[in-house]
């Protein structure tokens, strides 16, 4: 942390507690080349960054949203509630731990595709195409046939896949 007075890159922490109710912590530290003293408090941020519409309006993250939206691309497909429950877990564990202010509805969306990837190739091709503006319809037919490739390797082994890459 920079130091208040000068500016100094680097100060020493002298002093932590937390807090009498310990949601946060109370550093006192000392900046090395002014040797003026401050405090600094850390606290836990748990809210969840904005999401950045593609016309740049913002709005809070809509975690019944984007699992309704899920939920419409695994339509009939052998995916469980829980194996749901876990996606939206690490998607709204990473958003956290991003430590972003603000989120581009596009990287989100990008999150969502990786997920549905390793989870169910038809819903992946199903979310891609509401979700993400293929350019050009060469760009869908390639992710289409680079699935197709992926499904069928890994009916003959989960080696090959490894190996082909
Ligand atoms: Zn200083």
């Amino acid at each position: 942390m920079y130091c208040p007075f000068c500016n100094e890159a680097d100060t020493r922490v002298i002093d932590s507690r937390l807090s009498s109710d310990g949601h946060q912590v109370r550093r006192r530290r000392e900046c090395p080349r002014c040797n003026e003293r401050f405090s600094s408090f850390e606290t836990a941020d748990l809210g969840l960054p904005r999401v950045i519409k593609r016309d740049n309006t913002r709005s809070t993250f809509d975690q019944e949203k984007l699992r309704a939206g899920m939920l419409k691309a695994l339509e009939k497909r052998p995916i469980s509630s829980e194996q749901v429950d876990s996606v939206m877990l690490r998607l709204v564990k990473r958003l956290r731990s991003s430590g972003e202010r603000e989120i581009s509805s596009r990287q989100l969306g990008e999150w969502v595709m990786e997920e549905l990837s390793e989870l169910d190739p038809v819903a992946y091709v199903r979310f891609a195409s509401v979700y993400r503006s293929f350019e050009d319809i060469q760009a869908f037919n390639q992710t289409v046939e680079q699935l197709k490739q992926h499904h069928f390797s890994d009916k003959k082994s989960t080696h090959e896949t490894e190996n082909k890459k």
